[in-house]
C-alpha cells in the first residue's frame, strides 16, 4: 500500500525544498519594472546576497541557471588563446571545463577522480610551471554535488598566492553557497558564482557572478565579452532594464528576497552549524547500515564531505530500486547517482544522494532516513540495525 499522499518532499541536491513563505512572496501581480517597489528591493538584495558569501565584491545577477552562471563568469575573465585550470574532483568541475572549451577556451584539468579533493600543491605546481602567465584562472569546486566532497577553497587560494602567479581564482559555490562555510575575501577568491535554486532556496532561474576588483580589472583587458554575459552594467545598477539585460526576472526577485530574509533572520553561522548538525545524522546512521549490509560512504574522510549533499553507494541495482521504491510508497525523491559507474554498473543503479540543502530541518532529515530505513527493510537489502537511533543520538546532542 502506497503511504505518499501528502507533503511531497524533493530531498535530491537541487533543486531544493522550496519555502512556503518564498512561494507565497512569489505569488502576486507582475510589478512594475521601471520603477517603484521592484527597483528599491533589488538594491537592498545586494548587501544580503554579500553577506551570504561574506564579501563585498559586486554581485550581478542573470536570468539562468548554474550552467549559464558559470558561462557568464568565464566570458568576462578569458577569451580565446587563454587557458584556464581546472582540478576537477567529480562531475562538475569538468562540466565548468566544457563551457569554458565552448567559448575557445583552452582547458588544463587534473583529474582528481570522484573519492577525493583536490591537490592545492598540484594546483601551484601547475602555475609554477607556466611561466608565460597564460593561465587566466583557476575554476575550483567547492562542494562537487556528483561526489559530495567539499574541497578546501582557502587552502587553494593561499597556495595559488603564495606562487605569485596572476590567475584568478574563481570558485563554483552552486551547491555550497548558504550551507557550507564560504568565505570568499578571506579565502581569496575572485569570482564565485552561485544559482538560486540549492542554498538559496528559490526555483531554479537565477544565475549569480560575484566578482571582485582584481576580476573587474582582468574583464577589461579582453577584446570583446558578449552582450549579454558582460558582468559591467549588472554589477552597478544604474538603470534597471539594464542591469538584468532586459526584464527583470520579477517574481524570483521576491521570491529571493524572503529567501535572503530567512538567511538573515536565522544568522550565516546558524544556517551553516544546522546544515553541519544534520549531516552529520546522515553521516551517523549510514555508517550504522553500512556495518551490516552495503552500504557506504563516497567520501570517506568526514572533514572532507559537504554539507549539502551526500553521495552514497548501495551496489547495483539498489540505488535504483531505493529511489523507486520511497517516491511510490512515501512521497520522497531521492537523488540519482551523477557521474558514478562501476564495471559491472555502466548505469550507476548502485549510487544514489540524499539532498539536504536550505530549507531542511530535524525532523525532515529524520523522515528522509526513516524513509531509507524503511526501504531497505521492504527490498530486503542487508543493513545494519540501529540507524535511526544514531542519528537521533546526533539530533539530540545537539
Ligand atoms: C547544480 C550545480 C551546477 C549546475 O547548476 P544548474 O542550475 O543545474 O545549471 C553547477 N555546479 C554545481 C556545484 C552544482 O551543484
Amino acid at each position: 500500500m502506497s503511504l505518499a499522499h501528502g507533503r511531497p518532499y524533493l530531498a535530491i541536491p537541487g533543486p531544493s525544498v522550496m519555502p512556503d513563505a518564498v512561494l507565497r512572496a512569489m505569488h502576486r501581480a507582475s510589478p512594475n519594472i521601471y520603477e517603484g517597489a521592484l527597483v528599491e528591493m533589488v538594491a537592498d538584495l545586494i548587501p544580503d546576497l554579500q553577506y551570504v558569501a561574506q564579501t563585498t565584491a559586486r554581485v550581478a545577477i542573470y536570468i539562468c541557471n548554474g550552467h549559464g552562471a558559470w558561462e557568464a563568469a568565464l566570458a568576462n575573465v578569458a577569451e580565446e588563446g587563454d587557458v584556464v585550470l581546472v582540478p576537477a574532483t567529480g562531475r562538475f568541475g569538468h562540466g565548468w571545463a566544457e563551457m569554458a572549451r565552448g567559448l575557445g577556451i583552452e582547458t588544463q584539468v587534473i583529474d582528481f577522480g570522484t573519492k577525493s579533493t583536490f591537490d592545492p600543491a598540484q594546483v601551484a605546481a601547475a602555475l609554477e610551471a607556466d611561466k608565460a602567465h597564460r593561465i587566466k584562472a583557476v575554476l575550483a569546486t567547492h562542494v562537487d554535488t556528483a561526489s559530495s566532497v567539499r574541497n578546501d577553497i582557502a587552502a587553494l587560494g593561499a597556495a595559488m598566492r603564495a606562487t605569485g602567479h596572476p590567475a584568478l581564482l574563481m570558485a563554483d559555490c552552486v551547491a555550497s553557497l548558504g550551507v557550507d562555510e564560504f568565505r570568499m575575501d578571506d579565502w581569496g577568491v575572485d569570482v564565485m558564482v552561485t544559482g538560486s535554486q540549492k542554498g538559496l532556496m528559490v526555483p531554479p532561474g537565477l544565475g549569480f557572478v560575484y566578482f571582485n576588483d582584481r576580476a573587474a580589472a582582468r574583464r577589461t583587458e579582453l577584446r570583446r565579452v558578449s552582450r549579454y554575459w558582460d558582468w559591467t552594467p549588472r554589477g552597478k545598477p544604474d538603470f534597471f532594464y539594464e542591469y538584468f539585460g532586459g526584464t527583470a526576472p520579477t517574481h524570483h526577485l521576491y521570491g529571493l528576497r524572503a529567501a535572503l530574509d530567512m538567511i538573515r533572520e536565522e544568522g550565516l553561522e546558524q544556517v551553516w552549524s544546522r546544515h553541519a548538525t544534520l549531516a552529520r545524522a546522515i553521516w551517523a546512521a549510514v555508517e550504522v547500515w553500512g556495518q551490516g549490509g552495503p552500504m557506504t560512504l563516497n567520501i570517506t574522510d568526514p572533514s572532507l564531505r559537504s554539507h549539502a549533499v551526500t553521495a552514497l553507494r548501495l551496489g547495483a541495482p539498489h540505488g535504483t530500486r531505493l529511489r523507486e521504491w520511497t517516491a511510490a510508497q512515501t512521497g520522497v525523491t531521492l537523488g540519482i547517482g551523477l557521474g558514478m559507474t562501476e564495471p559491472d554498473d555502466p548505469k550507476g543503479t548502485g549510487f544514489f544522494r540524499l539532498g539536504h540543502m536550505g530549507h531542511v530541518n530535524a525532523h525532515m532529515i529524520l523522515g528522509l532516513l526513516g524513509v531509507v530505513e524503511s526501504g531497505l527493510r521492504a527490498l530486503d537489502i542487508p543493513h545494519g540495525k540501529g540507524a535511526l537511533g544514531a542519528a537521533a543520538e546526533v539530533i539530540s546532542g545537539a
